[in-house]
């Protein structure tokens, strides 16, 4: 199976399957055999992460990330107050500077519920399929959805409380999501109706910060709860088919998370805090096919694991620039 394939499915909802001896290109193979008898190595990172776990260095990334997502939806906030059309209308569709912008989950709906597609609609979908084609295609989770940055508050409640252990995780099959794709695909076409929308806490979120809070933000609030007390960011793990749909144009995009085994001591850190972590199946000791693997296409590019890392393993790359960040 080629990368994109394996890439795709495993969006899709396959499990990452362990490779075979002939998947793994000879320089690989011998680097997993070497990293296995390297013990000062892997006892000199033990302490390293020990050193990490008593002062906890901040994480850069998250901080610069949380800022843009803030700032983003702030401008639609002030565009909208002082009347400035500099970011008009919510997540779902806008305006920026003039140019047409289309959420592209949204575009389907609307064009399955209407069953027609109007010129502004699709020079915003193509403004915005192009504009994720190049940061990454999931990039618009992790740094511009509302809902995300709420969840992942969540979700150190939910660490923090499962450590105590009183709460525990509950996975769920990730299938589900490509199932819920379909169904709220199928339910705008025989409906005529944009249902998702009523229940995305992406749009319900935007509307709310820009238009003033409604009824919908009970539902938000629900969706928070359950992820503090039961299963673990389960919204954008196993439901949003907004996370699915930019995966799939993130599959395709120049701009990758890489994963470099010649520095990888398979401590896992990175699969600790990732909010996908099927994605970094290549970092288990023995798995990775190639001395470097571009990381799959639900990787929201959050850039926590390349916080995390304590070989700088992982770092962003864009295709023809080498490394990014
Ligand atoms: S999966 Fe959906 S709710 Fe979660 S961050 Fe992405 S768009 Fe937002
Ligand atoms: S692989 Fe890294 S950048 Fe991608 S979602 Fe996971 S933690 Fe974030």
């Amino acid at each position: 199976m080629s990368p994109l394939m394996r890439s795709l499915t495993e969006l899709l909802g396959r499990d990452p399957k362990k490779p075979q001896a002939d998947e793994i290109s000879p320089a690989a193979q011998q680097k997993h055999i070497e990293v296995r008898k390297d013990k000062t190595r892997i006892e000199k990172i033990r302490v390293e992460l020990a050193e990490r776990a008593a002062h906890k260095p901040p994480e850069k990334l998250r901080r610069k990330r949380w800022a843009v997502l803030i700032l983003v939806n702030l401008l639609f906030l002030v565009s909208y107050l002082l009347d400035i059309q500099i970011l008009e209308g919510a997540l779902t569709a806008s305006r920026f500077v003039g140019f047409h912008m289309a959420d592209l989950n949204s575009a389907l709906q609307v064009v399955l519920a209407f069953k027609h597609v109007v010129i502004n609609l699709l020079i915003g979908t193509v403004t915005v399929f192009i504009m994720w084609w190049l940061l990454g295609g999931r990039t618009f989770c992790s740094w511009v959805c509302p809902y995300h940055l709420l969840s992942e508050w969540a979700e150190m409640l939910h660490v923090y409380l499962a450590k105590k252990k009183i709460v525990k995780d509950h996975p769920f099959d990730r299938r589900v999501r490509t199932w819920f794709w379909i169904i709220f695909a199928v339910l705008a076409l025989v409906t005529g109706y944009t249902v998702f929308e009523t229940i995305s806490p992406t749009g319900i979120l935007s509307r709310a910060l820009i238009y003033g809070p409604g009824i919908a933000l009970i539902w938000v609030a629900l969706l928070l709860l359950f992820e503090i007390f039961y299963s673990r960011r389960a919204w954008c793990r196993y439901a949003c088919p907004i996370g699915l749909t930019y995966g799939v144009v993130g599959a395709i995009s120049p701009f990758k998370v890489q994963y470099n085994l010649a520095n990888c001591f398979h401590e896992a850190e990175c699969r600790k805090v990732c909010l996908v972590p099927h994605v970094l199946d290549t970092v288990i000791m023995g798995r990775a096919r190639g001395m470097t693997v571009d990381i799959g296409a639900d990787c929201t590019r959050c850039g926590r694991c390349v916080d995390a890392c304590p070989t700088s393993s992982l770092t962003f790359k864009f295709k023809g620039l080498g490394n990014l960040l």
